[in-house]
């Protein structure tokens, strides 16, 4: 079973990831947790571009959806043995980040064509105003207009596909409740 969180940065992903986690544990279940970008080699250069090059700028945004997608595909390998081994794995991201962030989209199809396709996408869903406070943009103009258009481009996908969309501007007990409810009903729990 294959679970993914999407959001734009700052909707609290790796948070209720966590409490997922305990969650599914708590109910006898096996997890394991991935996240894009990836530990690995790809994973190392996405994050060294992320932190030293503006990011928003379309020829950036090229290259780290070339990326993106090398370093999902490596990062299939390990999803498919944690898959074999009876566990559930929950990542943070999946492609549909990369359809958010990196457009064009039918490029982003094209270069993720063999990518596994996720059984649930839990959609965090933030205010941007609420989601900048807690991020560190370098420059919180430029952050702001590039964080509209992916939220824009989120919410197509939403309207286009069967996301879970979950309210994350409610408090974080109340985020993980709704969470639980959605996943509830794959695990008989
Ligand atoms: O998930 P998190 O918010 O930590 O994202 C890490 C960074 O990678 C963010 O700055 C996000 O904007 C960026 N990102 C991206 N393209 C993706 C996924 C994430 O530019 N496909």
């Amino acid at each position: 079973m294959y679970i993914v969180f999407e959001g734009i940065d700052g909707s609290g992903k790796s948070t209720q990831i966590n409490l997922l986690k305990n969650y599914l544990e708590k109910n006898g279940l096996k997890v394991e947790c991935v996240v894009e970008p990836t530990d690995k080699t790809v994973g190392k250069v996405i994050r060294e571009i992320l932190t030293h090059e503006d990011s928003t700028t379309s020829n950036v945004q090229k290259t780290l959806g070339l990326l993106f997608a090398a370093d999902r595909m490596q990062l299939m390998n390990t999803i498919e043995s944690y898959e074999k081994e009876g566990k559930i794995v929950l990542s943070d991201r999946s492609f549909y980040s990369s359809l958010a962030y990196q457009e064009p989209q039918d490029w982003i199809y094209e270069i993720n064509k063999f990518v596994k396709n996720p059984d649930m996408v839990l959609y965090l869903n933030i205010d941007l105003d609420k989601s900048l406070k807690r991020t560190t943009g370098i420059d919180e103009f430029e952050n702001k207009e590039f964080l509209t258009k992916v939220q824009c481009n989120y919410e197509n996908l939403c309207r286009n596909h069967n996301f879970k969309i979950i309210n994350a501007n409610n408090g974080v007990n109340l985020v993980s409740r709704d969470i639980q409810k959605a996943v509830a009903p794959l695990f008989d729990i």
